[in-house]
């Protein structure tokens, strides 16, 4: 239950952008409310490690790292409920939110609800998930040194990151369910030239195998989709690369997106609805790193402060 229904700032999503956006209006003396959504924690909860946050030379786990990030976000009176948005109303502010039975209105959003990474929607997929299994190769890939792995997908992002990985791995094995690429030429050439890659053509992942308690991912089970064959294929990790989704449902016709459902900004955190702000991957399908939603999070409450502030005068 929020403590009140009248918000300076709501803030919702609490991923790297939201929690650090609570920080910032917090200790401007916005009190926020920040509803937490579906992830609490966002996506750095399903990872493991994370060795690239400035500030943590050994490394934090993931869901640790979120755990500060709200430590410190409550420390300075920040609020927080549990549950999802179920619908908004941002005619004009004070603007209307409706998170499960409660109703609550803020002079200023924050919208950070991120981004979900397309996943095969395997059970063997999410038991291994941060145990091999993994949909950010900027985030993980540096745990596969001279290992072998799979990719998953055929655009750019797959592509992307079979490129990446190969600055680690022994060799990437690039899985796709079709026989020509989605990817731009570019990316494919750079992929089909590299010696590391190999693609298999026509097939997808249908089974991962591993135990997550004994050195996680130790092969996937390939399914070809013209034959109906399948074979057993050794892989020390598995890449998810099918893409990623905008959690944007609720601002259909009401926020602008672009034609990917990302939420468009201009001048810093702007949506096009005066006093409503975006930040971290929901607004982001190029960086999507914990340490650029934190740096939007930042953006947005100060934007926010500062729209508060040109309405009181
Ligand atoms: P895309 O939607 O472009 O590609 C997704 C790929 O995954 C497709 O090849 C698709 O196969 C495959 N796929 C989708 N679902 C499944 C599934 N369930 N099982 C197996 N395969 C599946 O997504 P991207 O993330 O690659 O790219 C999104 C956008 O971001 C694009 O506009 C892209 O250009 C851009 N981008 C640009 C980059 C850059 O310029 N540096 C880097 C990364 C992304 P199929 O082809 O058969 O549909």
């Amino acid at each position: 239950m929020a403590n009140k229904s009248h918000y300076r700032v709501i803030i919702l999503g609490s991923g790297a952008a939201g929690l650090t956006a609570a920080i910032y209006a917090a200790r401007a003396n916005l009190e926020p409310l920040v509803v937490e959504g579906c992830q609490p924690g966002g996506q750095l909860t399903i990872t493991t490690d994370v060795e690239n946050y400035p500030g943590f030379a050994k490394g934090i786990m993931g869901p640790d790292l979120m755990e500060e990030f709200k430590r410190q976000a409550v420390r300075f009176g920040t609020e927080t409920i549990f549950g999802e948005v179920t619908s908004v109303n941002l005619k004009q502010p004070p603007f209307q939110i409706v998170a499960g039975k409660e109703n609550l209105i803020c002079d200023s959003l924050i919208v950070a609800t991120g981004a979900t990474a397309k996943l095969l929607g395997l059970e063997s997929e999410a038991k291994l998930m941060g145990h091999g299994v993994s949909a950010c190769a900027t985030c993980d890939g540096f745990f596969f040194k001279d290992k072998k792995l799979v990719v998953v997908g055929g655009g750019d992002t797959a592509m992307e990151e079979a490129t990446f990985l190969t600055k680690f791995a022994s060799d990437v094995n690039v899985v796709h369910r079709r026989d020509t690429l989605r990817a731009s030429k570019i990316m494919q050439d750079r992929a089909v030239k590299n010696p590391k890659i190999s693609f298999i053509w026509d097939s997808v992942v249908d089974k991962v195998y591993g135990d997550p308690k004994a050195g996680g991912v130790t092969g996937v089970r390939l399914k070809n989709l013209k034959t109906g064959e399948t074979q057993d294929f050794k892989t020390d990790g598995l890449f998810v690369a099918i893409g990623h989704e905008p959690n944007t449902k609720l601002f259909v016709g009401q926020l602008d997106l672009d034609p990917a459902g990302y939420i468009l900004t201009h001048d810093g955190t702007k949506t096009n609805v005066l006093g409503v702000f975006a930040c971290g991957d929901v607004q982001d399908h190029v960086y999507r790193q914990a340490v650029t939603a934190a740096g939007t999070g930042c953006m947005a409450a100060i934007d926010a402060e500062r729209f508060l502030e040109s309405q009181a005068h």
